[in-house]
């Protein structure tokens, strides 16, 4: 099938109302059956997403995946391909001409890109973190303005909050923003932007209230910013570990005005509102250190099966097999993680402990998993002919970006203990 032939397949699945459906198990299940209520089957139209997301990453993504780990070239013919495809930005309102989907079917889609290339899959899911703080708290005519331009061409947007003396500690961000009139000025600078320098628009977080003692969730704004602002200055890309392709730098705003019309929700509400959008995009963040995961634990079970010591497959040494075993046990919690994660925030549920549970969980299954198929390659893991030493690279920011592994941790134990003290 050509690629819009695709995307207008997908379009038309999602217009006939199928998320609906997905989202009402009970109706194609009989009550009295085992499992009733229950169900690990997808529909068809979600194992159709699966399976064009699966194809474009098997045959587009994969063979050119190690040349843009080692040029670091964004790669934008790549992305152009997936919006053809319908496999970025689908959770834009249909409204907004976009596809509408739920978390759930981001995840089925970003575990199959992860599994091509995560640096791929980052780019792509910058777009979703970028935008969500405008799909929860956005009135119409944002959305229509923002959201639609993405469905029209593939744009990129970026999530600018994190800054050089502020990650963890979100409330320590010092970027100041000031109103004047019907404007607001901006000053500061941010850090580790992914999309940074690709961008049409950001979500920005600023400080709108320099009283230090004010309440975090009183004293900050968010604003959609025009990236080609005056005052903007875009810094050069960041050469980092692992995910190389993917575009992060930090950005400068110096007296960049932003009209009133761009405060999302109201002055003041931009913490929780930059908060909140990780309810929706850490599952789609665990999906894809699940994706990447999966191909660790292919790539490392092809090559047990095919290396022979001692005169038989590697895989058939308890120890290399048992080592099989566990990568294989990760990959599968960590995908129940993700969707039950997903499923909670679909269906409307306040899903942050399962959120959390979800990426801390998958961003060190990707990291042990990814060690551990490079232990089984042997000498030839450590080596860059092999796909495996990219995989271990690519799994570290798992475990950093949206929200540490400690910081996972800390939101664990808030929610768990929060609990018994109700
Ligand atoms: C490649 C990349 C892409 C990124 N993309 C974006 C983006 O698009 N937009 C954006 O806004 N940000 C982005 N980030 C920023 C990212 O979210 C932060 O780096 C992350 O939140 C950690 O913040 P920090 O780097 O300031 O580390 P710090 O907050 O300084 O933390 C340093 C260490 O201390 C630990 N720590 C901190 N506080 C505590 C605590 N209370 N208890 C226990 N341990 C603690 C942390 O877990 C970590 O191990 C990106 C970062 C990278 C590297």
């Amino acid at each position: 099938m050509s690629a819009l032939g695709a995307a207008r397949k997908l379009r038309s699945i999602a217009g006939q109302g199928w998320r609906s459906l997905a989202s009402k198990p009970a109706q194609n299940v009989q009550i009295n059956k085992p499992g009733a209520g229950f169900s690990f089957e997808l529909t068809d139209e979600q194992k159709e997403f699966q399976a064009t997301a699966r194809k474009f990453a098997v045959e587009e993504i994969i063979p050119v995946a190690a040349e843009y780990d080692r040029t670091g070239e964004y790669p934008f013919p790549l992305i152009k391909r997936a919006w053809e495809l319908g496999l970025i930005n689908s959770h834009i309102p249909e409204s907004c001409g976009g596809l509408g989907l739920g978390t759930f079917e981001a995840c089925l889609i970003t575990e199959e890109l992860a599994y091509g290339c995560t640096g791929v899959q980052t780019a792509i899911e910058a777009n979703s973190l970028g935008q969500m703080p405008v799909i929860i708290a956005g009135n119409e005519q944002q959305k229509k303005k923002y959201l639609g331009r993405m469905t029209e061409e593939p744009l990129m947007c970026a999530y600018c909050v994190t800054e050089p003396g502020a990650g963890s500690d979100v409330a320590g961000i010092q970027t100041r923003a000031e109103k004047k009139g019907d404007e607001y000025l901006i000053n500061g600078q941010k850090m580790w932007i992914t999309n940074g320098g690709k961008a049409n628009w950001y979500f920005l977080l600023a400080r709108s209230d320099p009283d230090p003692k004010a309440p975090a969730g009183k004293a900050f704004t968010g604003f959609i910013v025009e990236a080609n602002s005056p005052g903007i200055q875009v810094g050069r890309k960041e050469l980092n570990m692992g995910q190389r392709c993917s575009d992060t730098r930090g950005i400068v705003f110096e007296d960049v005005r932003i009209p009133k019309e761009n405060v999302l929700g109201a002055e003041g509400a931009g913490f929780k509102i930059a908060m909140g959008a990780f309810d929706r995009t850490r599952p789609p963040v665990a999906a894809g250190a699940v994706g990447l995961a999966k191909r660790a634990l292919d790539e490392a079970t092809k090559y047990a099966l095919e290396r022979k010591t001692f005169g038989k497959p590697i895989a058939e040494h308890q120890a290399v097999s048992f080592l099989l075993a566990e990568m294989a046990l990760k990959v599968e919690l960590g995908r129940l993680a993700y969707q039950r994660a997903a499923w909670e925030v679909d269906v409307g549920h306040r899903n942050t402990f399962y959120a959390s549970i979800a990426k801390a969980f998958a961003g060190d299954v990707a990291n042990q998993v990814a060690a551990d198929a490079v232990q089984i390659f042997g000498g030839n893991g450590f080596n860059t002919e092999y796909p495996v030493e990219k995989l271990m690279r690519d799994a570290k920011i798992y475990q950093i970006y949206e929200g540490t592994a400690q910081i996972q941790r800390m939101i664990i134990a808030r929610e768990h203990l929060g609990k018994y003290k109700a």
